[in-house]
């Protein structure tokens, strides 16, 4: 009998309404002779009203009892989810993912899944249960709560179908897949039926919020296919899988945008081997992600500017670390919160010259100044002023014949 994982995310049950609907679909799979395992975010807009109470309670709040709040909200689906499968008859029941356990590894709100004891869901899926665990959230080698990075479900459901050897793991949501570009945002963005999953880590680690970075890390790790599909309608989703021989014929696969960059430049720093390595050593140490770095060739050979990207959360201890560094001299420091990193990303970049060339023509077509670029093999990164956002992704969209 086939095994399936379905993952609803927070619109999906968002009200009693969806929920009801949730259980429809899972009722539909059970028809179907399957055997079926639910993982669930919390309902949509609980976890950032947990968040927002933390903050008013303490700035500081402990990182394990952080945990332990913000994932209270998986609870109150599951439970609810659990609930109406019971009252259609279907023989139904929540696991906290301390009860399983999950075991994660890591830091607090950033742990990863490192194993799951599937025994009891093995067992309750025989008997044909259907067990509805909760998305998110694990447990340590200390026995406290952790969680898994926003949008954690993702991952939960991959990590469960790897270790239930699930045959298929269907990520619902509110949209009917993965697109060429966020939907929401620009009306001609279309439905991609097959993306790879180099493809969709470098879309979801770009902004593409559809799937969490890591999870699409797992299921490439661990060979698992993943579909997405919307809840809401019954259409055929996006299929994301691993590179075959044959290459995908377009060149680009789809754009991504940023909400969260900021910009930082220093102007004037003294030009010397290690003072890069001294200005971004403090911001390593208070875990401080820095993306973009492009560092001017000097005029004089004393002095150089350095500017690079970190998310907009992290500018407030940025700017206070470097202030602070006794280490770096430097003439000027500038800032910039309103800007947004737009991306192109495709595996036949690989074997296609020119887009480089192509991407900038088309930008500058539109009179869009690139403030900074990065590149990998199949993605190029430029750094926007935020308003200049949308006029990018429609340009690009149409340049690459993805409209
Ligand atoms: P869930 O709560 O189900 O996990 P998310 O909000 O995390 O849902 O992800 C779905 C959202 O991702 C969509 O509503 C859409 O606006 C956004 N999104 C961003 N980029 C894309 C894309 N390329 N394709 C589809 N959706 C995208
Ligand atoms: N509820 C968590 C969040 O909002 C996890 C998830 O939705 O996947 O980040
Ligand atoms: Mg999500």
């Amino acid at each position: 009998m086939n095994t399936v994982v379905l993952k609803f995310g927070g619109t999906s049950v968002g009200n009693v309404d969806r929920i009801k609907k949730v259980c429809k679909i899972i009722s539909f799979y059970k028809k179907n002779k399957k055997r079926v395992l639910v993982v669930s975010s919390a309902m949509s807009g609980a976890t950032n009203d947990l968040v927002k109470i933390s903050k008013l309670i303490s700035h500081n709040f402990d990182k394990a009892e952080y945990d332990t709040l913000v994932s209270t909200g998986e609870q109150t689906s599951c439970a609810l989810i659990a609930g109406r499968l019971n009252h259609l008859g279907i023989k139904s029941r929540s696991w906290m993912s301390w009860q399983i356990p999950v075991e994660t590894e890591g830091a607090h709100s950033a742990a990863r899944i490192s194993r799951i004891n599937v025994r009891e869901l093995n067992n309750f899926l025989k008997q044909g249960g259907v067990p509805v665990v909760t998305g998110f959230q694990g447990i340590n080698n200390k026995n406290r709560i952790t969680t898994i990075g926003r949008s954690g479900s993702d991952a939960t459901a991959i990590m469960l179908a790897k270790f239930i050897k699930a045959d298929e793991c269907i990520i619902y949501t509110d949209v009917d897949g993965v697109y060429t570009t966020d939907p929401r945002q620009y009306k001609n963005a279309k439905k991609i039926k097959k993306i790879f999953y180099d493809e969709m880590l470098e879309m979801a680690s770009l902004g593409s919020k559809v799937m969490q970075p890591t999870s699409v890390q797992d299921a490439k790790l661990n060979n698992i296919n993943i579909q997405v599909k919307s809840s809401f309608r019954t259409n055929t989703g996006t299929l994301i899988t691993g590179l075959k021989k044959s290459f995908s014929d377009k060149i680009i696969t789809g754009i991504s945008s940023t909400k969260n960059d900021a910009k930082i430049t220093i102007v004037g720093v003294k030009d010397r081997p290690g003072i890069a390595a001294s200005i971004f050593k403090p911001l390593s140490k208070n875990l401080i992600n820095v993306d973009m770095v492009v560092q001017n060739i000097s005029q004089n050979g004393k002095e150089t500017d350095l500017t690079f990207t970190i998310k907009s959360e992290d500018f407030k201890k940025t700017e206070k670390l470097i202030k602070k560094n006794k280490k770096i001299t430097y003439k000027k420091i500038s800032f910039d919160k309103n800007v947004s990193k737009v991306s192109i990303i495709g595996v036949g970049m690989i074997t296609s010259p020119g887009i480089t060339y192509r991407m900038f023509r088309a930008l500058a077509s539109k009179k869009i100044n690139i403030l900074v670029i990065s590149t990998s093999e199949i993605k190029i990164s430029v750094l926007v002023s935020r308003e200049n956002v949308k006029k990018a992704i429609a340009v690009l969209h149409k340049e690459f014949n993805l409209d």
